[in-house]
């Protein structure tokens, strides 16, 4: 579903990506795993095109959408194609980024009527399905400043669903929760990844590493230093980064 070629970004004089090659096969988890500086959000961000490459592509669901390098030119792609697969993308991040002056259920809403044309109606009903399945049923009416961390995120993960995304991505979706809430918005993601969604996780969380993804890739420096499954990348890297890395947070 995902396939990533060559990918490089600077900022600056700042190489981010060094050359990413990265293939996510539908219905598959992957962890993304690193040091802070490494480039896992410029990454993430990359796959959902809101950074643009300096070289190499990103590829959805068999479509380019990133900037693809070839025969010497570099092409952009036409911004329509980005808008729609951007629809097709959805992203939390370690912030929530709800709309604060909008209820549960508006912030639920808001998308699929603005973007898909949804019913208002319809997309109601949807958002109350989807709050059910994270745990949150009846919470429609409530503000977001009134609800923990936790309760939040899995907002925020509902929201992305209303969409109904291809491919979720996840950047540190439980770094700013108290350490008793991420267990709830771990499993709410679990959950997900059982149901068959494809996503890629960025987490220091190595308990669910292990458990949920069917892959993890390790990044260091704008590069991928190591890259299978948990078992493997998790219990015995080859990387000398990697090794440390892992000493440090288990
Ligand atoms: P990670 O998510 O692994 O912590 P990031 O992808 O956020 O890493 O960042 C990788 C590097 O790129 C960092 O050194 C960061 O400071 C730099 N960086 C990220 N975004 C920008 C930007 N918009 N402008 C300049 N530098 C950036
Ligand atoms: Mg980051």
């Amino acid at each position: 579903m995902v396939r990533v070629r060559g990918l490089r970004k600077s900022f600056g004089a700042h190489l981010v990506l060094d050359g990413i090659d990265l293939d996510v096969r539908q219905g598959e988890v992957t962890v993304l795993l690193g040091p802070s500086g490494s480039g896992k959000s410029t990454l993430l961000r990359s796959i959902n095109h809101l950074e643009r490459p300096d070289d190499g592509f990103v590829e959805v669901n068999g479509e380019i959408i990133g900037y693809r390098y070839r025969g010497g030119r570099l092409h952009e792609v036409r911004p329509h194609t980005i808008t729609r697969q951007r629809a097709r993308i959805g992203m939390v991040f370690q912030q929530f980024n709800l709309f604060p002056h909008m209820t549960v259920l508006e912030n639920l809403v808001e998308a699929p009527v603005a973007v898909r044309g949804t019913s208002r109606k319809a997309a109601a009903a949807r958002a109350t399905d989807l709050l059910e399945r994270v745990g949150l049923a009846g919470r429609e009416g409530a503000y977001p400043r009134t609800l923990s961390g936790g309760q939040q995120q899995r907002v925020a993960i509902a929201r992305a669903l209303a969409m109904d995304p291809d491919l979720l991505l996840f950047d540190e979706p439980t770094s700013a929760l108290d350490p008793e809430l991420v267990g709830e918005v771990l499993a709410v993601i679990k959950d997900l990844a059982e149901s068959g969604m494809t996503m890629i996780v960025v987490t220091h969380e190595i308990g669910f590493a292990r458990e949920v993804a069917d892959t993890v890739v390790f990044l260091d420096g704008g590069r991928i230093v190591e890259s299978g499954p948990p078992a493997d990348v998790l219990s015995r890297p080859g990387n000398e980064r990697a090794r440390a890395f892992l000493a440090a947070v288990l």
